[in-house]
């Protein structure tokens, strides 16, 4: 039997369930939500590794559309763990009696769009079909495409293995173990120094040293939540008008204007202070002018040559790319950790791994014995998600063809030919603190949606011409900027045979905001409606 709803919302992470609320709570629609983990979260739900912790300060890693709960709920500390992070948003599931139209355990295998009736007909892998108006998709960028390399011998490992991203809920004893880490990204970096603290010896496998700043996640006074609480409404105000969601800004300055001096005492006191603000609320040319760039990473390098007592392993976790050309990284005693006896670095670029034997990993020069294996190798980005799904847009249209080239999105809001599917953060929207982008979609579709029924409209589009100048204005941004100069899993290259193309906008987030906005105003100017 095929059961009608007006809307049909998938995941019920930070996107779907706020999603979820907007279209049943203030537009009275009726919607269903399908999510494939047992409960709430989203990324938080899969990614239970150990170390696993927003790298956003949680007091905007978070909703800021209920002033109430604002004030209401305590944070353990500045950058709460997963199983935190995914109370929070279980409280939230219950704060607003979302749990009885989410449907768990759940995944939607397919949607196919109807032209003549303009509805969409969602199968998912239970054998249920449901017909809606509207599709919108809270699926993340990662959570649920998980990349393991193709590595020979993985089937004949003996031991455990494990990606970060479906790490198993119950935990996995590491105590007495041999475990090694392929991948030092930000899941790698988070979870190398807590699981060398519990295993007995841990090997980490490293192809490409990252820059990482210190979360100092232990710095926060006794006033430091008080202070923000009372202060809530100027924060929003100036992150959603910032650059990347946070409430701060660059200070204004280009790094060679100011003296040598001037400067460090601009890095050292942001790196004292912790966090992803080392990036962005810093000198404002960091990220497009590549000798301003340079002070930051030289900076960072000599950082790193501080915390590391082996010289040579210190020059091994150096990075050559410049800072911000891949996603900036928040830790805790990452580096440090290497200065352990009972921790092992393996740099594979001048040996790489060959295979993985029945008891361990071998490199061209030496094999590793081990009885866990832990990959934080990363994942599908964005692609994996919606290809995963078997979607299919006016006659026939598939998102796989259609994003051959890579993953397009008008204002990562919509993509032609599927009408009434609605990306929340799809191709083309901004990355950032991702909490408050998530916010400003929802708030953008649930008015979109409404606009259309007020004014008794069938559907909403993003127009052909549009969305190839947006996504030619994607690509222009990131290749005048340090993220263009760099092969990462933001631009498709870490995932062999992926078509490259930047799937964020790395533009301003508060101008970016507005422009969904001012577009909305002027009629949802290059939308097609009907
Ligand atoms: P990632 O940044 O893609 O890192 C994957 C790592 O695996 C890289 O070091 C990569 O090396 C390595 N790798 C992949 N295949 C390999 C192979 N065959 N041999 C050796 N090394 C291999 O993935 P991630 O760390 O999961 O992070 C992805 C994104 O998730 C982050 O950028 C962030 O946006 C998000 N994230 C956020 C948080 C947070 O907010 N706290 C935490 C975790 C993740 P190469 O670089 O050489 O390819």
């Amino acid at each position: 039997m095929t059961r009608d709803v007006d809307a049909v919302v998938i995941g019920a992470g930070f996107a779907g369930l706020y999603m979820l609320h907007k279209l049943r709570d203030d537009l009275g629609l009726t919607v269903r939500t399908f999510e494939a983990g047992s409960s709430v979260g989203g990324v938080w739900y899969w990614n239970r590794y150990p170390g696993a912790r927003c790298d956003s300060d949680a007091f905007v890693y978070c909703y800021s559309f209920d002033k109430d709960l604002l004030q209401e709920w305590n944070w353990s500390g500045r950058y709460p763990q997963a199983a935190e992070l995914s109370a929070y948003l279980e409280h939230v599931a219950d704060r607003y009696d979302l749990r009885r139209d989410i449907t768990f355990d759940t995944y939607v295998t397919a949607a196919e769009y109807d032209d003549a009736d303009a509805r969409w007909t969602v199968t998912t892998d239970s054998g249920e079909v449901v017909s809606s108006r509207y599709l919108i998709t809270g699926i993340g960028q990662l959570a649920i495409s998980r990349f393991v390399p193709d590595i020979p011998g993985l089937d004949s490992f003996q031991g455990e293995w494990h990606h970060t991203g479906a790490w198993p809920r119950e935990g996995v004893d590491l105590a007495g173990k041999r475990v090694g880490v392929i991948g030092t990204g930000s899941s790698g970096v988070q979870c190398i120094p807590v699981i060398a603290e519990q295993a007995e010896h841990l090997t980490v496998f490293l192809r490409t040293p990252q820059y990482s700043v210190p979360a100092r996640h232990e710095s926060i006074g006794e006033n430091y939540w008080p202070d923000i609480k009372a202060d809530y409404d100027d924060i929003w105000r100036r992150a959603k008008t910032s650059a990347g969601g946070f409430p701060w800004q660059h200070n204004g300055k280009r790094a060679l204007e100011v003296s040598e001096e001037e400067r460090l005492r601009v890095y050292e006191e942001l790196w004292a202070e912790g966090g992803l603000k080392f990036a962005l609320g810093s000198f404002r040319d960091l990220a497009y002018d590549s000798c301003a760039n340079k002070t930051a990473s030289d900076f960072m390098r000599d950082k790193i040559r501080e915390m590391v007592d082996d010289p040579e392993t210190a020059e091994k976790l150096i990075p050559d790319h410049p800072f911000m050309s891949r996603r900036p990284i928040v830790d805790t005693h990452y580096f440090e950790t290497y200065n352990r006896d009972d921790v092992t670095l393996v740099d594979v670029r001048p040996a790489p791994i060959v295979e993985i034997t029945p008891t361990g990993v071998r490199t061209a020069d030496a094999e590793y014995p081990l009885d866990v294996l832990v990959f934080a190798t990363g994942f599908d980005a964005v692609t994996g998600p919606f290809f995963n799904i078997d979607i299919r847009g006016r006659d026939g249209a598939t998102l796989t063809e259609n994003w051959d080239a890579g993953p397009t999105g008008y204002l990562g809001l919509q993509t032609a030919d599927f009408p009434n599917l609605f990306m929340i953060t799809g191709p083309g929207s901004t990355l950032g603190n991702l909490p408050t982008t998530i916010e400003s979609h929802v708030e953008w579709i649930a008015d979109c949606i409404d606009h259309l029924r007020c004014n008794g409209l069938r559907s909403i589009e993003a127009d052909p011409e549009a969305e190839k100048a947006w996504t030619e204005h994607v690509a222009d941004m990131a290749a005048g900027q340090m993220i263009g100069r760099v092969d990462s899993w933001l631009n498709g290259a870490n995932v062999p045979g992926k078509a490259r193309a930047y799937i964020f906008y790395f533009g301003h987030f508060g101008r970016y905001r507005q422009q969904c906005k001012d577009v909305a105003e002027r009629g949802y100017e290059g939308f097609i409606l009907r």
